[in-house]
């Protein structure tokens, strides 16, 4: 007993770092479609798939899937990958293995469809597209509406809101070790990954949200849920300890509270004419010098960790704090020459 339940462990282990082992099917076969007689998958002539036979009531149960991109079925297979081995879907996907997943941007939209669907049918108020009506003279009406908009569009106010965490995750996670310096596209699909994991988890409070018992706590399990698999997507994908990983989740989140502090105060500083600006500039100040701080901190460990000195010069491996050091020093300069 305890032993097949180690070996279930392991395959699964197994299957979490390599879930595809594809082969090469070896006997010959004539395509359907042009005649040619060929080995593989696909047609080398008119490139149709050597499964495809004449047409059955397969292929109408087929034809109908395909307007919702699961004729393959892979989307429900991405979404139980990305329950199930998250982190290493993510990582699969962005180092060029995309065939393992269903494409992502598509199946954000469908499942925000299905969301919108499930959760009108169960829960009216909550899931509503109807856009409130803004009036048009507003000075911030665009600004408005895009917010009114977005509010009705679940999918699309998710991948929104995950976005601002793809520069804090570049910036933190740059020296992981399982994703050695990750670019700015790759962390766009890592957060389309995590949207689309946030609208799986919003089929769950749905559920919950049926059963008056556990109505009332259906979103703080929501939440919960959410925060787990952040946690599970970012040591999968970048290969930290688990505390590895959580410290530099909290550190992520300071980076933001001091972008809103730093980007808040500046624009209150500059165009509110009550506040006194030398004293909101103090703040911006002394938030930037606290970004410096945590950023130094992050720097120092990442050159512990990747023995930067081995293979860098001292300039080299001192040259980004100090960099940083003197924005920070001529912004606050520039502030108090305008602003005094
Ligand atoms: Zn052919």
């Amino acid at each position: 007993m305890l032993s097949r339940l180690k070996d279930y462990r392991n395959s699964y282990r197994e299957w979490k770092q390599h879930p595809v082992n594809y082969k090469y099917p070896g006997e010959k076969h004539r395509c359907d479609c042009c005649g040619e007689e060929h080995e593989g998958n696909f047609c080398p002539l008119c490139g149709q798939k050597a499964t495809h036979g004449p047409v059955t009531w397969e292929s109408v149960w087929a034809g109908w899937l395909e307007i919702w991109g699961m004729h393959s079925r892979s989307l429900p297979y991405t979404a139980w990958q990305l329950l199930t081995r998250p982190g290493y879907l993510m990582h699969d996907y962005i180092t060029g293995k995309r065939q393992v997943s269903f494409p992502p941007v598509k199946m954000l939209v469908i499942l925000g469809f299905i969301v919108f669907l499930l959760g009108h049918w169960v829960n009216p108020q909550k899931y509503t597209h109807e856009i409130t009506t803004i009036a048009s003279g507003d000075s911030l009406y665009y600004i408005k509406y895009a917010f009114a908009w977005l509010k009705t569009h679940e999918e699309w106010f998710t991948l929104f809101t995950f976005s601002f965490l793809i520069l804090p995750t570049w910036i933190v996670f740059r020296h992981a070790p399982r994703l050695l310096r990750h670019t700015l596209p790759q962390g766009f699909f890592i957060q389309t990954f995590i949207a689309i994991q946030v609208m799986i988890l919003s089929l769950i409070l749905i559920l919950l949200e049926l059963n008056p018992t556990t109505k009332s706590i259906a979103s703080s399990i929501n939440i919960c849920l959410i925060l787990i698999y952040l946690l599970i997507d970012y040591k999968q994908l970048f290969g930290y300890s688990w505390w590895g990983t959580i410290w530099r989740g909290i550190s992520m989140l300071f980076m933001i509270i001091f972008a809103i502090f730093i980007i808040g105060g500046t624009i209150s500083a500059f165009t509110i004419k009550q506040v006194k600006a030398l004293e909101t500039f103090g703040v911006i100040q002394a938030t930037l010098s606290a970004a410096w701080i945590l950023y130094l901190l992050i720097y120092i460990v990442n050159v512990i960790n990747t023995r930067a000195w081995r293979t860098k010069s001292k300039w080299a491996i001192f040259r980004d704090p100090i960099i940083a050091l003197a924005i920070v020093i001529a912004i606050s300069a520039l502030g108090f020459i305008i602003l005094s």
